[in-house]
């Protein structure tokens, strides 16, 4: 018999659903997908404002990346890691290619976890050090090093966490941890790195690992100066950066990295998601010619049995294709701008938004009780009755987004057309002139 005709299977009887009570699991049951497009089973259309969690760059059923998928499947499945991988052989080249002239090679992964748990270790292995730096607004997976290094609360169910991690303040502009404001802060909250790792013993820390821009803690985009500062005080002690482009890459702020807002060079960067919009699982982390050099006389402890995958591999190499032939990133960069215009008439015009920020299709917005006060519309870690009606009220209305606390975050595929976008930005205007009803 075959098992995938058969009766309709309620998926919540024999599933474990993540980040989940079980009782109150109720999810949209996906069962089509066309570009920004998605359907459930009972034929409601969503435009996905949220990409799949920051995934599904290039849309659904992308017509090349699906083609790669079924002649890579029809000629070869499945390689071992050790074996030589044409498809991942191409695919390291070319990410050698998109990344800062630094990096030189890659290893591969099955997710953005485990790249971040694999560049911690090799970061350990090359410095000989062991401390990392983590911000507290930050996260960086679900695997056990991977959410230690996170500063997310989702960290609290799995401490104790790693030994050694430490945790500094980020650069959240509009809380400034240190009650400043740019440009007159002097960029203190770099400077507040630079006090940690000497507290710390400089001679004891291997890496820093950051968010180019925090993708679910909030959306915060540090001035240039303070990625500039850091990468500098990171080279002044022998600390490793390692950048974590998980969300920020592959075209999702307009640029192909977050860190090349910055013109800065990471020792390490990882990603996963955009890599391959999500259609198979698959993670790089990808390493400077000084890191890769290193290893050449040494053994690498990492491996993964399903490390570059020839399926997700060619999925990759089809998307960036996709990405350089369509104009996918430029796209993100035009679209991105026009957020900018939406997001700043949204400020002028409900006084429930404290703030909003986006670098290219990466954008929140950031609701306040009293702008004055900035007293949030929902605590940090906590729940609200209102955001949890904004969010229902726009999935039943056909717009699906991700709200966490007192974020409505904003990350259409990179592929939206402006006119898409103007009507999904309408319907989350709508609901704000709501919530400066409830709160006035
Ligand atoms: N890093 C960042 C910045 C992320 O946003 C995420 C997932 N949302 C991860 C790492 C973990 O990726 P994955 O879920 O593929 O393990």
């Amino acid at each position: 018999m075959d098992i995938r005709q058969q009766q309709h299977v309620n998926e919540r009887d024999y599933v474990l659903f993540p980040w989940s009570v079980q009782s109150k699991v109720n999810p949209i049951n996906i069962v089509k997908g066309e570009g920004i497009y998605f359907w459930d089973d009972k034929g409601n259309r969503y435009m996905d404002f949220a990409s799949q969690l920051v995934n599904l760059n290039i849309g659904f059923n992308h017509p090349k990346v699906i083609k790669a998928i079924k002649e890579q499947a029809e000629k070869l499945c499945y390689i071992a890691p050790s074996f030589g991988n044409e498809a991942r052989a191409k695919l390291a080249k070319k990410i050698v290619e998109i990344t800062p002239s630094n990096i030189s090679k890659c290893f591969f992964t099955t997710s953005g976890a485990d790249a971040n748990e694999n560049a911690i270790k090799i970061a350990r292995f090359f410095t000989g050090k062991q401390k990392i730096i983590a911000r507290y607004r930050s996260y960086h997976g679900a695997t056990f090093g991977a959410i230690s290094v996170s500063g997310d609360p989702r960290r609290f169910a799995a401490e104790p966490a790693l030994n050694g991690i430490i945790r500094v303040l980020d650069p959240y502009c509009y809380r400034c941890p240190f009650d400043k404001e740019y440009p007159q802060c002097h960029i203190e909250c770099a400077e507040h790195v630079r006090e940690i790792i000497q507290f710390e013993n400089p001679d004891s820390i291997a890496a820093m690992i950051i968010e180019p821009i925090t993708g679910s803690n909030g959306i915060f985009i540090p001035p240039v100066e303070y990625m500039k500062r850091i990468r500098e005080i990171c080279d002044e002690y022998g600390i490793l950066l390692i950048a974590d482009e998980v969300m920020t890459g592959f075209g999702r702020t307009g640029e192909w990295f977050g860190v090349n807002l910055y013109g800065i060079e990471p020792d390490i960067m990882t990603m996963a998601k955009g890599c391959n919009s999500g259609y198979v699982p698959l993670g790089i982390v990808a390493v400077s010619s000084k890191i890769a050099e290193y290893f050449e006389d040494k053994m690498l402890y990492c491996g993964l049995t399903y490390s570059g995958h020839p399926l997700a591999c060619a999925a990759a190499l089809a998307t960036i294709e996709a990405y350089e032939e369509e104009g996918i990133i430029e796209n993100a960069r035009a679209m991105g701008n026009l957020l900018t215009e939406y997001l700043k008439k949204i400020k002028m015009n409900h006084i429930c938004v404290g703030d909003v920020r986006n670098a290219g299709l990466f954008g929140c917005i950031e609701l306040v009780k009293d702008r004055k006060t900035k007293e949030p519309l929902c605590p940090w870690n906590g729940s609200s009755a209102i955001m949890d009606r904004i969010k229902e009220e726009l999935w039943n209305e056909g717009l699906y987004l991700y709200i966490r606390w007192n974020y409505i975050f904003l990350a259409p595929p990179l592929i939206i057309n402006q006119q898409q976008l103007e009507e999904g930005m309408k319907l989350v205007d709508e609901k704000l002139h709501m919530v400066d009803k409830l709160i006035s």
